[in-house]
């Protein structure tokens, strides 16, 4: 008999109750730490949009091989597999004679799926151990989870006492896990993933990356103590947390996230923007546990608000030829033509460019939201379930909110008056000022943009 450590989103030695809690009560199981890689995440397709870029496959093979590594350094083995979850883990479970796996607790209905279907064979354990309100005492109960923000805040935030984060793991003696040399014969179909590997570092790609932004944010540039007024930047490297893919990846725990930010209020500075990086990371929480409460209705049509559609999106040619342009970043529109090349150059984009290229997908080319989020999906190095397709829904009116529409020309002039971030993404313009926000000949320029074209100077302010 033995017991599975399935580190799927847990790939990280610090906070890691996962790691560290294995074994210990049942010193005669022999302990399999592994990670699968899903090939249907990463190679398939929704609604006729690849599920994962190149990009997103190399930042989730450097994040398992790092992992890897430093595991390797405390001589425990990680079983790296690929295919389909639950095919893949019952052929491993049977040939090493698994009856318990340990798994944090799901978000997305898939994962929820994967984990319904192991619990019919094993003993699963789960372990919310990439929430804040992850234990048992602090979880909301799901039927009475609110379905708004502002309401979820407000009867959330005053209890909210975060677990403490588990110090780094280090093996413990009672606790007897297989080495590299043990668990090697079952990486083979692992090993095929090689040639797409890539060397450079990707965000997300690495717990010691993850935790040295963290201090380097917070602690070291403290650009921590202006995060509200920046963080609706579009350019640089501190005008936001960009914790997103470490967070995602789960190799930045968000716990020991929460309590650096508490230590440096204790610390340092309390002020409106250390309040603000922790009211984001309530907004992640939402998501999550909303995606809980609803499962598979947020893929429908409407999400959460009507009856449930799962059929395809349909576009009619003139939608399709809008919906290729809108994703190759070539529909004229300054603003959201920038946003989308630095999404495809570098995947990840701000979350004021999020807002703007959603909004003006869904609202201004009357396209399906799905499709929007099922793109995202593909390019963003910070690709979470929910925090995704919440967003998105939120934007088209089907999810925790009526419909936002953003008016994208005084949106570019609210956050690129001087056209620096448009210049930078698209060079091949040359008009000055904030005439750079133009749209281009051809461009079916809604009425709504009227008012604030008028207001496109070539003067720098
Ligand atoms: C259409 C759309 C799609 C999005 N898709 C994703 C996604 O797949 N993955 C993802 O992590 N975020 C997503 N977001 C939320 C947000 O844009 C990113 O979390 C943020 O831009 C990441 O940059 P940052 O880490 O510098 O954020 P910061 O501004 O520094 O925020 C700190 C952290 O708070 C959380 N956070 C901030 N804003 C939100 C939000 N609106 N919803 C949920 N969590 C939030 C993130 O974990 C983030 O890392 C999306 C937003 C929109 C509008």
């Amino acid at each position: 008999m033995s017991c599975l450590v399935l580190l799927d989103k847990t790939l990280r030695l610090h906070d890691n109750p996962l790691l560290c809690q294995a074994g210990i009560a049942d010193s005669s199981l022999p302990l399999v730490a592994v990670v699968c890689l899903d090939e249907k995440a990463f190679f398939g397709h929704q609604y006729g949009v690849a599920r994962a870029s190149l990009l997103r496959l190399q930042q989730q093979l450097q994040l398992i091989a790092k992992s890897k590594q430093a595991l390797a350094k405390l001589n425990i083995g990680l079983v790296t597999l690929f295919g389909e979850p639950i095919t893949e883990l019952t052929a491993l479970a049977q040939a090493l004679n698994v009856t318990q796996i340990l798994t944090a607790a799901p978000v997305g209905y898939h994962e929820q799926q994967l984990v319904m279907q192991l619990a019919q064979r094993f003993e699963v354990i789960t372990d919310d151990v990439n929430s804040l309100l992850g234990s048992p005492s602090l979880a909301p109960q799901l039927p009475d989870l609110p379905d708004s923000f502002s309401k979820f805040r407000k009867q959330r935030e005053p209890l909210l006492q975060v677990d403490v984060a588990v110090p780094e793991f280090t093996p413990q003696p009672q606790q007897r896990w297989l080495t590299p040399a043990n668990t090697a014969e079952f990486c083979e179909n692992f090993s095929q993933l090689a040639a797409f590997s890539q060397p450079g570092s990707l965000p997300g790609s690495g717990e010691r990356q993850a935790l040295h932004r963290l201090d380097d944010f917070i602690w070291q540039k403290q650009a921590i103590r202006h995060y509200k007024i920046s963080r609706n930047g579009l350019l640089g490297e501190y005008y936001a947390s960009k914790f997103s893919a470490a967070l995602a990846s789960g190799c930045l725990s968000v716990r020991f996230c929460w309590q650096q930010i508490v230590q440096f209020e204790q610390q340092q500075l309390a002020n409106d923007s250390t309040y603000w990086l922790k009211f984001e990371l309530l907004w992640r929480e939402f998501f999550r546990w909303q995606f809980r409460k609803y499962g598979k209705a947020w893929f429908s049509n409407s999400a959460i608000k009507g009856p449930l559609d799962f059929s395809k999106p349909h576009l009619n040619a003139s939608q399709q030829k809008n919906f290729n342009h809108w994703c190759a970043g070539q529909t004229g529109v300054p603003f959201i033509d920038a946003n989308m090349r630095l999404l495809n150059t570098t995947g990840l984009m701000s979350n004021r460019g999020r807002q703007n290229v959603a909004s003006f997908l869904i609202h201004d080319l009357g396209i399906d939201w799905r499709l929007g989020a099922a793109y995202f999906e593909q390019r963003l190095l910070d690709y979470d379930v929910a925090s995704n397709w919440g967003n998105w829904a939120y934007i088209a009116g089907s999810g925790n909110s009526g419909e936002r529409q953003f008016n994208v020309i005084k949106q570019a002039l609210n956050y690129d008056r001087s056209g620096d971030f448009v210049r930078t993404m698209l060079p091949e313009l040359s008009a000055q000022g904030s005439l750079i926000h133009q749209p281009g000949p051809g461009v079916n320029v809604p009425e709504h943009w009227q008012h604030w074209l008028s207001k496109l100077t070539d003067s720098k302010t």
